[in-house]
């Protein structure tokens, strides 16, 4: 039985298949298992199809977070039986995501992780533990313990899961899932992604933007357009004029006059236009793109990076850098 035949007969699996990018839009999960093995198999690249026709962004990842999740639980379940019935074994996943060669078991129960690998897997996962920096590097290796091996994998099947979307689909299947991908949207709308942007974490900044604050801080001298790249980024967060000035203040080549005159025209506070911060096309033309990582890969602006990082952190975490700023915010009020 082909696609296009599945998804016009087969009505248990597109519902399930539809269950599956919902759940994952709202609840950040795939949902529960039907008890037809066939269903639920088959759901998976009809879901697939669904990402594809939907085409957002935001819908993607949730889905391919979620998908990763669900096989994460398993994996993790599997690997800590010790009844022999695991259906599969950590070594056999391994080699289903092509760390067969890259992945050495040590002698004190962790693992040495080729560096390639590592980095590739590692650069998406949020935590100064992952950099490399903090890593004891050991000839071309990275040591890792067993549940940080796990979460590696778990960034490999995300990686699979979203490869090759969005698919190119035939119009047969595309008119058959009409309906499901309409409410998909409705989902994604409801959720309001659109949400502005209002909270300031520089440790989520996209990379470019991080690399031309550091740029800022350090004294250099930035470019027009990188200067202004960085101003309507911060300006598009949240950041008041004062607040951006007081950021390039420590640069000896700052002006601060000619700085807020440029802030208050990019905010659209002096001008009749709020400025956004450049797409990554325009960054990558202005050699502006710098230390792109696996999340640049889905995205294609600086704010789009910055929002999925905000989405995906913590509230608890964004509560207490809040917190930090508005204490930062106070103890400079009573300075003054
Ligand atoms: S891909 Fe986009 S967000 Fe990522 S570093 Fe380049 S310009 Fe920045």
């Amino acid at each position: 039985m082909d696609l296009v035949e599945v998804v016009r007969e087969e009505d248990a699996v597109v519902e399930r298949a539809s269950e599956r990018v919902a759940s994952a839009i709202a609840d950040r999960d795939v949902g529960e298992s039907v008890a037809s093995d066939r269903v639920e198999l088959l759901s998976y690249p009809v879901a697939r199809v669904i990402v594809s026709l939907v085409d957002e962004n935001v819908c993607t990842r949730y889905y391919a977070e979620a998908e990763a999740s669900r096989a994460a639980e398993r994996f993790r379940e599997d690997f800590g039986r010790e009844d022999g019935r695991a259906a599969i074994t950590r070594r056999a996943v391994l080699r289903e995501f092509d760390l067969g060669d890259a992945v050495t078991p040590q002698r004190d129960g962790g693992f040495a992780v080729g560096v390639a690998a590592y980095l590739r897997h590692a650069s998406s996962l949020r935590g100064d533990e992952w950099r490399l920096v903090n890593r004891a590097l050991a000839v071309g290796d990275v040591p890792v313990s067993e549940p940080e091996l796990d979460d590696l994998l778990r960034e490999a099947v995300e990686e699979r899961v979203k490869d090759g979307l969005p698919l190119q689909v035939p119009d047969a299947i595309g008119d058959a899932l009409d309906e499901p991908v309409a409410s998909i949207r409705e989902t994604l709308a409801d959720l309001d992604l659109t949400r502005e942007i209002d909270t300031v974490v520089p440790d989520l900044f996209p990379p470019c933007m991080q690399h031309l604050l550091d740029a800022v801080q350090r004294g250099d001298h930035l470019p027009h357009h990188s200067r202004f790249a960085l101003t309507a980024f911060l300006g598009n967060i949240g950041l008041s004029t004062d607040e951006i000035v007081e950021l390039y203040e420590v640069n000896p080549g700052f002006g601060e006059e000619m700085t807020r005159y440029q802030t208050d025209h990019i905010k659209g506070e002096s001008s009749p236009t709020e400025y956004t911060a450049p797409s990554c096309a325009t960054m990558q033309a202005y050699g502006d793109c710098v230390n792109p990582d696996a999340l640049c890969e889905h995205i294609s602006h600086p704010l789009s990076y910055y929002e999925a990082k905000i989405d995906d952190a913590d509230e608890e975490e964004l509560e207490d850098w809040r917190e930090g700023r508005d204490g930062d915010e106070e103890s400079a009020d009573a300075d003054a």
